[in-house]
Order: C-alpha cells, then sequence, then structure tokens
C-alpha cells in the first residue's frame, strides 16, 4: 500500500487528500499541517468571519470517515527526496508520494515586525485578532489597497471604524489590473468612506500613529498590512526541489515537481499553462480547488492529467461582487461592457479575436458565459461584445 503524505491542511492539501479517496486511492493519506485549527477556508477570514457574522469557516470533511490521517499543528522542516522521508516537528515521516501544499504567507512590513497594534490577515488568528480591533471603532491604516486591503478596509467600514488605506502606486489593485481599469475603482473607496491615500508610503510605525514618507502622520489604533504573500517554501530551499524567482515550486503540467514523486498545488506552486503559453503562479481560491483533482489522478496514474485552467477567482468589496477569469497581458486589447462609475459593468481582454480574461463587477452571468468563451476560445464577433444588452456569447 503506498503512502502519500500531504503537507499543508489548507484548501490544496486538504483537497488533494479528499480527491484522492474520490478517485479510488485506497493507500494510506497523511495530511500535515502546521496549525492548530481544524482545516479552514480563508475567503470568509477577511468577510464574514472578520465580522463575527461566522464564527469559523472549517472544511465541511469528515476525515476520519475518509481515511485521511489528519496530523495538526506539526511543523514540517525540510524534505531528503533521496530517502523519501520528511523532517517534521516530532521526528521524521517517511513517504511514497509527496504533496507539496504549503501555500503562502503575507509579506511583512519592513521595520513593522513586532511592533503592538500591527496585523495581518492570512489565517484564523490573524481574523481573531482583528475582531476585537473592528469592535472598538477606532481609527485603522490599511496598508496596501489590493484585494484583501479592499476587503479589509470594506469589513472595517462596516463595523465603524475610520479607515485610511495606504497605496504606494497610483491606484489601487495595480499590480492586478491596468490604470484605466482599477482608476476607477479608486472612488468605491470614497463611496464607503474610507480615504485612499496612494503614491503613498510608510515611513515608520509609531506607537498609535503611522508615519509616512512624506511627513504625514495618520492616527492608527491598529495597522493592516495588505502587501501581497509569497511562496511558503523556505523550508525546502536545499532540498534539491527547484524554485522559481518567487521562491515558489515550479511544477509541470502535471503538477510534478523536479523531484520524482513529488508534487506540488495550490499557492505554492507555479505550472506551465499551456493555454496562455507562460508560466502561471496564481494566488486564488479556485486554483487550490482544481488542481488537487490533476494531482490525484496522477498519483493514482490510470488516466494520466494535466493541468491547464482558465484561472478564475472572486472578491466582494465595498459592496460589490468582482470576478475574474482568464489571464491577461497588458499586450491584450482592452474592451469595455458598461460605464465604469455605474453599479454594474465588464472588461474584456482580446487576443486576435479572442476572449483571453474577463473582470465582472456586479455581472454574474458575464462571467459565467465569458468563462465559457475562454475556456473553448471561440473566436468572436468582437464589435459585439461591448453592448452590455447583449449576452456574451459568439454571434
Ligand atoms: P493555504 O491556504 O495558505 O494553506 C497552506 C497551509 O499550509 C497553511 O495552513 C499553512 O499553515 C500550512 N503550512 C505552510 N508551511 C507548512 C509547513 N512547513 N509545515 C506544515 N504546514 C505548513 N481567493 C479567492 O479566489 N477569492 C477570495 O475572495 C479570497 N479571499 C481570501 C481572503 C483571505 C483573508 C486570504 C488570506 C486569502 C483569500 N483568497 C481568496 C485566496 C485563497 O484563500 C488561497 O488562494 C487559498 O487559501 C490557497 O490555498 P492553499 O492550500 O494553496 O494555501
Amino acid at each position: 500500500r503506498r503512502r502519500v503524505v500531504v503537507v499543508g491542511a489548507g484548501m490544496a492539501g486538504v483537497q488533494t487528500a479528499v480527491a484522492l479517496r474520490e478517485q479510488g486511492f485506497t493507500g494510506t493519506v497523511t495530511l500535515i499541517g502546521a496549525e492548530p485549527h481544524q482545516p479552514y477556508d480563508r475567503p470568509p477570514l477577511s468577510k464574514a468571519v472578520l465580522l463575527g457574522k461566522a464564527e469559523g469557516s472549517a472544511f465541511d470533511v469528515d476525515f476520519e470517515a475518509l481515511g485521511i490521517e489528519l496530523r495538526l499543528g506539526v511543523e514540517v522542516l525540510g524534505v531528503r527526496p533521496a530517502d523519501h522521508e520528511l523532517d517534521a516537528e516530532g521526528g521524521p515521516v517517511p513517504y511514497d508520494v509527496l504533496v507539496l501544499a504549503t501555500g503562502a504567507e503575507p509579506i511583512r512590513l519592513p521595520g513593522a515586525e513586532g511592533v503592538p497594534g500591527v496585523h495581518l490577515l492570512r489565517t484564523l488568528d490573524d481574523a481573531e485578532r482583528l475582531r476585537p480591533v473592528l469592535a472598538r471603532q477606532h481609527d485603522i491604516v490599511v496598508v496596501g489597497a489590493g484585494w484583501i486591503g479592499a476587503e479589509f478596509a470594506t469589513a472595517a467600514r462596516d463595523a465603524g471604524c475610520a479607515v485610511t488605506v495606504v497605496e504606494a502606486a497610483d491606484r489601487p489593485l495595480a499590480g492586478a489590473l491596468p490604470a484605466e481599469v482599477a482608476t476607477p475603482m479608486a472612488a468605491w473607496y470614497a463611496d464607503a468612506g474610507a480615504a485612499l491615500r496612494t503614491h503613498a508610503r510608510v515611513a515608520h510605525i509609531e506607537p498609535g500613529e503611522v508615519v509616512l514618507d512624506d511627513g504625514s502622520r495618520l492616527p492608527a489604533d491598529a495597522v493592516v498590512v495588505g502587501i501581497g504573500a509569497r511562496p511558503a517554501t523556505s523550508w525546502l530551499s536545499g532540498s534539491g526541489i527547484d524554485l522559481g524567482a518567487h521562491g515558489e515550486v515550479v511544477a509541470d503540467a502535471g503538477l510534478r515537481t523536479s523531484v520524482p514523486d513529488v508534487y506540488a498545488v495550490g499557492d505554492c506552486a507555479s505550472f506551465p499553462s499551456g493555454r496562455y503559453g507562460e508560466r502561471l503562479l496564481v494566488h486564488h481560491w479556485d486554483n487550490a480547488l482544481q488542481g488537487p483533482r490533476t494531482v490525484a489522478a496522477n498519483i493514482i496514474g490510470e488516466a494520466p492529467s494535466v493541468y491547464d485552467p482558465v484561472p478564475y477567482f472572486w472578491s466582494e468589496q465595498f459592496g460589490r461582487f468582482v470576478q475574474y477569469a482568464g489571464h491577461h497581458t497588458s499586450a491584450d486589447t482592452v474592451l469595455w461592457r458598461g460605464d465604469p462609475s455605474g453599479p454594474a459593468w465588464a472588461v474584456c481582454w482580446l487576443r486576435e479575436n479572442r476572449l483571453v480574461a474577463l473582470l465582472a463587477v456586479g455581472r454574474p452571468r458575464d462571467l459565467a458565459q465569458g468563462r465559457r468563451l475562454i475556456e473553448a476560445g471561440t473566436a468572436l464577433d468582437t464589435g459585439l461584445l461591448s453592448d452590455p444588452g447583449r449576452p456574451l456569447k459568439a454571434a
């Protein structure tokens, strides 16, 4: 009986264990996670869990019934592929097949380490520490107007806090979206009563105050840092497993790593996208749901599987439902559907006459239809796409 060991008990690790059983794997499955909590879902942490509308977000999975051995509160420290063995807190763990699913960890703000009142938002513990902060309804400074920053600012405004978001770029979501698409989103902050300071950098943080590099001082009962995340792979250095420029595990199209019998999936790994012709490192939930099915299929080995998804994610911010499918580059053509100052609109990215990506705000049907067009790679009469009154379909 083969032993599969999965490191990381987040979405990707849990889904890998579940997919192995769903696909009929009868060997041993061990899921090791550093966090002490029952495995849980992260998206609610910046939404319902943060606001106390949900107690927690534990996955509804009966690990015992599935024959999945859970080892929680155990950090894995290293791997010796030649020995097929992990080094973990509490001793070595042998494996026949290893799955790396250690996710990502938030990037810390230099100089903010250990300063009281400075928070990250990645784990259940982080969210639990932030709940009482919101309940105090004081001044909060959010560093970074990315996805996490926007969602946290939304929750903090809902809770009645005074919120200032400090962003180094000239607009929100500068790393993810082009200026013409993201610039209108700055108005969402203002509408929600959150101050957005662009072109602003934190010089240092003092108790109760954030000092910006232009000398201005922002009162801050708490500071929440949301400036991005990087793959949690430092424990793999020296293992011989190839890591990429962002520290991610470099996987192949079947989500295998450079080392035999070792797979990688979720936020910690990049994969070559045949569809987009480049390597993708995706830090979104759907990738941690879909990738594991490929990993499980390739471990079982009866029907080899290639991972070539149309990436998808959503964000709930300032009362809006934002969804994105696909992948675009700055060379793709942007086409608008509707008016970005209105409550519902979408943006298409086209490569020649094919849809490669779509951003939908309050237009879930556009997202669903667009995703199908992207998946199918259908050639389109692109002139028709800009009419928001027409469904997103091939002519
Ligand atoms: P993770 O969820 O990071 O899980 C990895 C696990 O591995 C962690 O529990 C970690 O403790 C453990 N681990 C790490 N190193 C070790 C080690 N050495 N030994 C043992 N265990 C280890 N995506 C969306 O698409 N939409 C959203 O609205 C959305 N909202 C989000 C809100 C928040 C607050 C956050 C943090 C993320 C959100 N995401 C969202 C992203 C999504 O949650 C992630 O893409 C997803 O969690 C990735 O799953 P994963 O299993 O790869 O990694």
